[in-house]
């Protein structure tokens, strides 16, 4: 299991320009160091800006330390499955052709 630990306002972190979480670059440098990896091996080893850092915090704060953090998308448009109609080329041509061959010859 990947464990991420956060040290707030830590010295180390300090010389690193740009937070790793949002990307942003704080004139003073980031303040926190943010360590992630499996028990005994570190996979990442980088700093975070005071805000990132304050909304983990938070996250912890409120949740507790023993977390599995999943992250989904929701879907904001619709695509190609969600509207198979608009997609068929006799629903909009064939409109017509049906209109004028309901219409009685004399
Ligand atoms: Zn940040």
């Amino acid at each position: 299991m990947t464990k991420i630990t956060l040290r707030r306002n830590a010295p180390e972190a300090s010389s690193t320009a740009a937070c790793t979480l949002c990307g942003k670059h704080e004139p003073g440098g980031t303040k926190d160091h943010l360590l992630v990896g499996t028990p005994g091996v570190l996979a990442h080893d980088s700093a975070v800006c005071q805000e990132c850092g304050k909304t983990l915090g938070h996250v912890v704060e409120r949740f507790g330390s023993d977390l599995t953090v999943h992250v989904e998308e929701a879907q904001v448009r619709a695509g190609k499955r969600d509207t198979p109609l608009a997609n068929e080329p006799s629903a909009v041509s064939g409109q017509p052709s049906a209109g004028r061959g309901a219409t009685p010859s004399e």
